[in-house]
């Protein structure tokens, strides 16, 4: 049981002048000069169809990257064929192999392939070098090394024993096939939800977001180098509910590991006991979705320290994390200087293609995705609850482009404090600082989500109240640092209420439920 010690992969900075920046950009000059035909990959071999869909950047969206193939009905119902046929022989294949098959693929990922799969983040999601590297290079290496070891430490509990009588524990993997379907925003995600219960043994059918093919196919192309066999992880482009359709019926369906909107997971749980007849097992439902993820500062709080985690924590990646921070609350005392802060601090914010490394601020995802942040600022420049502090402007002429953008309510029920918008908008209510105990409870009255949260005071009695009255309002809690950037082996991450199942991608916990433990008493 001697896996290695995982650690976290260390991030490149890619400052001006480092050869890791020259590589980077050679990779990314390469792949904008070339047209990549991205076939599906199903029981260990490609497949191209005639339907070609376009790719582009979303900062760039003139240009085409290549294509990938569409597919249909018939090539989910082959990649659940697939699945089916490997199961026998992933499932008995030693723990040990399996483990390295994951941790080869960590090391390619990390090694060789690491400026490919960066690239791919940048060109295809709109993400800088930074988000980039701690997304794609980063936090799926880190997923792979972390999650061999947990499973090793699953595999060696074992119940006691007696004389004459010894019980052990299987930790067989689900019976029939996993269903991994992942959102758009964080290449890590895409690779930890087939590989986790892969892991553990079971085969795996993968529907990605279209709009995160271009790193999807590379997170594939290792997969495969790093030995997994044909039909253990089968990528599909099919859409959601042509795909939804066939697995959800399927009497051999298992579980469905998901990262995306609360909408469309809570579609799916619904779906799923529509059809639970026709299971053969319950299936494991597991599901990251959205979140209104806040900021709350104390009147002790550092002005300086609360305006950095509003700009990092609502705008890094456009504000499309799921833990982005989309609304603070600010005591009056230190408004002003918060704001000012903010406001000097936005300016040094560039905003552009992905090609140039000087940009913080790239793209958000897609036509539609813009529409829906255009629209929600628009309004709020029509509101009289609402004054724009910073940003507001918005042009599709060329990307996707929404400049960071804060608004300031006089309503702490306005539309924009409560509903997920995902995209570079927060918005910001100021109480009055005698008020901090009832602003708790109106943070919680107001979180149908509870995902991430931040609280900033220099007063620790704060602090603990802050805790406890806010004990259900998110599954990621910090104290005096922004909502977002966990680390896998440090943070684990989930949340509960309308964010997920809070099984915390990354854990023990999750891996736990890729498995059906059979307990086996023999007595001699
Ligand atoms: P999404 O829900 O639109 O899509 C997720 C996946 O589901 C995609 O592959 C999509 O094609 C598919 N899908 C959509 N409709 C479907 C249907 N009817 N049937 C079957 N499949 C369907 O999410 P997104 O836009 O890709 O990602 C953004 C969302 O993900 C945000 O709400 C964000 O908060 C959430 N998210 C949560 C976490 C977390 O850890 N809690 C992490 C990342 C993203």
């Amino acid at each position: 049981f001697n896996v290695p010690v995982a650690k976290n992969e260390p991030i490149n900075s890619y400052a001006p002048g480092t050869k890791e920046r020259e590589s980077l950009q050679a990779a990314i000059a390469e792949a904008r000069s070339k047209q990549v035909d991205i076939p599906m990959f199903i029981n260990g071999k490609e497949v191209r169809t005639d339907k070609k869909v376009p790719l582009s950047p979303p900062h760039d969206h003139q240009h085409i990257l290549g294509h990938f193939s569409e597919g249909d009905a018939s090539h989910v119902k082959e990649s659940i064929d697939a699945a089916l046929a490997a199961k026998a022989a992933w499932a008995n294949m030693s723990w040990e192999n399996r483990a390295s098959i994951f941790l080869k693929a960590a090391e390619l990922i990390a090694g060789p392939y690491r400026d490919k799969i960066n690239a791919a983040t940048m060109l295809g999601q709109s993400k800088n070098a930074f988000q980039a590297e701690i997304d794609s290079a980063c936090e799926i290496v880190d997923f792979l090394r972390f999650n061999v070891q947990y499973m090793t430490e699953i595999y060696k509990q074992q119940p006691a024993s007696s004389e004459g009588i010894w019980n052990r524990v299987e930790q067989r993997p689900l019976e029939g096939f996993v269903f991994a379907l992942t959102p758009f925003n964080f290449t890590a995600i895409a690779g930890n939800l087939p590989t986790a219960p892969a892991m553990m043994g079971n085969t795996v059918v993968w529907k990605p977001a279209y709009t995160q093919i271009y790193s999807a196919h590379v997170l594939m192309e290792v997969f495969n180098e790093a030995g997994v066999p044909p039909g253990v992880i089968n990528l599909f482009y099919v859409d959601g509910p042509t795909a939804g359709d066939i697995i959800f019926q399927h009497p051999d369906f298992a579980g469905i590991h998901f990262t995306g909107s609360t909408a469309v997971f809570q579609h799916i749980w619904k779906t799923i006991g529509e059809n639970i007849y026709k299971y053969k097992s319950y299936p494991r439902i597991v599901g990251e979705t959205g979140g209104k993820d806040f900021i709350v500062a104390h009147k002790s709080a550092y002005a300086k320290q609360v305006a950095t985690a509003i700009t990092r924590g609502a705008f890094e990646f456009q504000g499309q994390k799921c833990s982005a921070a989309s609304r603070a609350y600010i005591p009056s005392n230190i408004w002003e200087d918060v704001k000012k802060y903010v406001q000097e601090d936005l300016k040094t914010f560039k905003m552009g293609g992905t090609e140039d490394f000087s940009n913080f601020i790239n793209a958000v995802i897609d036509e539609k995705a813009f529409d829906r942040i255009a629209k929600y600022i628009d309004d709020a420049k029509a509101s009289d609850k609402v004054e724009v502090i910073a940003g507001g402007g918005h042009d599709k002429s060329k990307g996707y482009f929404v400049e960071p953008t804060v608004l300031l309510t006089t309503d702490p029920k306005y539309t924009t404090m409560c509903e997920e918008i995902f995209g570079p908008v927060i918005t910001i209510y100021v109480y009055e600082p005698e008020e901090f105990e009832a602003t708790l409870k109106l943070v919680d009255e107001t979180s149908p989500y509870a995902l991430t949260g931040a609280v900033f005071s220099q007063d620790r009695y704060a602090l603990e109240v802050a805790v406890k009255a806010l004990e259900q309002s998110a599954g990621n809690f910090y104290l005096n640092d922004k909502p977002t950037g966990a680390v896998v082996g440090q943070q684990p991450f989930g949340g509960a209420r309308g964010s997920g199942t809070n099984d915390k991608a990354g854990s023990m916990i999750n891996l736990l439920r890729w498995v059906s433990p059979r307990l086996i008493k023999e007595t001699f």
